[in-house]
């Protein structure tokens, strides 16, 4: 067998990333992957089928709804399911295939197959040993089910991300239960194919951890897209009786108990570290209490020569979150200093409109007692977002009272995914919210919105 400097086990964003990266910096890599396709979670079942759907909804939602007020007459178009999935298996597969042609480029060995470690220094694929002089696990996670809830997934009626990528039909009603980003995704697709949608969430608020403003916009705007929304509801059980799902929940304020009956129930009350049988237990691996593996700063576990990243590890289950921990851990082993910012990691979600945020919110500096000032421009008074009829939502830059750097920035509006990226940049470099707003923006573009942000931090943004 041949002797590795690197083996990673699992080829999603984290897994896939670092191997590049080592190979590049003239390590002798292979990867791991028990899987038919490369890609891990995020090209098979998660971000990029989603956003295929979430893509092929938004178009149906335009026909039907905005073509019109642009003179664009003629018959709607209507939804052709199998055609519709198709496309984002389509959109999987070219993907999926990319990453195979990156191995071959960059001469990285695919070893087929499941793997385990059973000692430091080597992995175990089928009948097969290899050598390798590091081990980066990067195995991922799997949903996880309703905490302390009766529930038995079937993938069927009662499913989670990876069965509602696939639904046999369009659902008439469909009960989400959990009200995060995979949940909100997937239940916006389906409200605009036509289902019936209604969320039920634990807490007093959709999004967790979400700047609270921009939750209770959000859950407006998804209320007027036809959303149902249920907080502050304990899920006890759900089970199929003939053939339908009955959800029993308890409202907390006052314990009184409901059900809801729905074609289809989404399981989307979030995701755990996947580490089944790599052996970690025989390697007396230190783990966290929420079953992640304990890394410390340069990804080193508590075995020498093993390392973790990824959503198996602490921190934000997102697949830039694993990509920029792949290429920290690549850089390390090959010598060099690698690192990931932590304090500025996006998080978006992708319904329309996209919500997105970096760094910190206003309910985290109120509790940190950090004196602030809040820039808001609502997207109404951006000219392109009202040509675009994607008015709705707003920018919310906060910075330093004092010293005005930019400590966070909360958005919701047309192309919020992509928009908060210069607010990532000018945090890197430790910018002043007047640094954004003497940036020159090209107009018309959403953009502006961001400078009208950075303006209102100072002294006011022009168009409001
Ligand atoms: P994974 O992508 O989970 O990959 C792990 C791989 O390891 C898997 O392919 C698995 O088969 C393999 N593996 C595990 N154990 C073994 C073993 N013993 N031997 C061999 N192979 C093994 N994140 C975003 O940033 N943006 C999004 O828009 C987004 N949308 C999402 C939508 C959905 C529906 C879901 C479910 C997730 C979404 N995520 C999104 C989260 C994102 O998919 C994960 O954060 C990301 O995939 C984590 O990457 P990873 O490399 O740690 O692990």
């Amino acid at each position: 067998m041949a002797q590795y400097d690197v083996i990673i086990i699992g080829s999603g964003p984290g897994g896939y990333v670092c191997a590049i990266r080592c190979a590049q910096l003239g390590l002798k890599t292979a990867v791991v992957e028990g899987r038919d396709t490369l890609g891990g979670t995020c090209l098979n079942i998660g971000c990029i089928p989603s956003k295929a759907m979430l893509h092929a909804s938004h178009m149906l939602h335009e026909a039907e709804h905005n073509f019109g007020k642009m003179g664009l007459k003629g018959k709607s178009p209507s939804v052709d399911w199998k055609g519709m999935l198709d496309y984002k298996q389509s959109t999987v597969d070219q993907n999926t295939k990319g990453i195979e042609f990156l191995f071959k480029k960059n001469k990285i060995d695919w070893l087929k197959g499941w793997g385990s470690i059973p000692e430091a220094g080597k992995v175990k694929v089928g009948d097969d040993t290899h050598d390798a002089k590091h081990i980066i696990i990067a195995s991922g996670s799997e949903s996880a089910n309703v905490p302390g809830a009766d529930v038995e997934i079937d993938e069927k009626v009662i499913v989670t991300s990876t069965g509602a990528l696939e639904l046999s039909s369009i659902p008439k009603t469909m009960v989400v239960v959990g009200g995060g980003v995979i949940g909100l995704e997937l239940g916006s697709v389906y409200a605009r194919l036509g289902a019936e949608v209604t969320v039920v969430e634990y807490l007093d608020a959709i999004t967790p951890g979400q700047d609270a403003e921009v939750a209770k916009a959000f859950q407006r705007l998804l209320q007027k897209q036809g959303l149902k929304f249920i907080t502050g509801a304990g899920v006890s059980k759900v089970e199929v009786k003939g053939g339908k799902a009955h959800v029993s929940y308890a409202l907390r304020k006052d314990d009184s108990a409901h059900e809801l009956k729905a074609d289809v129930v989404l399981v989307a009350t979030g995701r755990k570290p996947y580490v089944e049988g790599l052996g970690l237990d025989a390697l007396n691996m230190k783990m966290t209490k929420r079953g992640q593996i304990a890394v410390d700063d340069g990804y080193a576990t508590s075995v020498k020569g093993i390392y973790a990243i990824g959503d198996v590890i602490e921190g934000p289950m997102l697949a830039h979150k694993a990509e920029d921990e792949g290429m920290a851990i690549a850089e390390i082993l090959a010598g060099q200093a690698g690192h990931v910012n932590y304090d500025v990691i996006p998080g978006v979600i992708y319904t329309h409109p996209e919500v997105a945020s970096v760094g910190m919110t206003e309910e985290q500096l109120k509790e940190e007692g950090r004196a602030y000032k809040v820039g808001k421009f609502s997207f109404m008074g951006n000219a392109r977002a009202k040509a675009n009829f994607s008015g709705d939502g707003f920018v919310k830059m906060l910075a330093d009272a004092k010293t005005d750097r930019i400590l966070g920035c909360h958005v919701i509006g047309p192309m919020a995914g992509d928009l908060i990226h210069e607010v990532c940049v000018a945090m890197e470099f430790g910018a002043a919210a007047e640094d954004l707003a003497r940036t020159c923006h090209a107009h018309p573009t959403y953009s502006e919105a961001m400078r009208e942000a950075a303006l209102a931090c100072g002294d006011g943004a022009i168009h409001s």
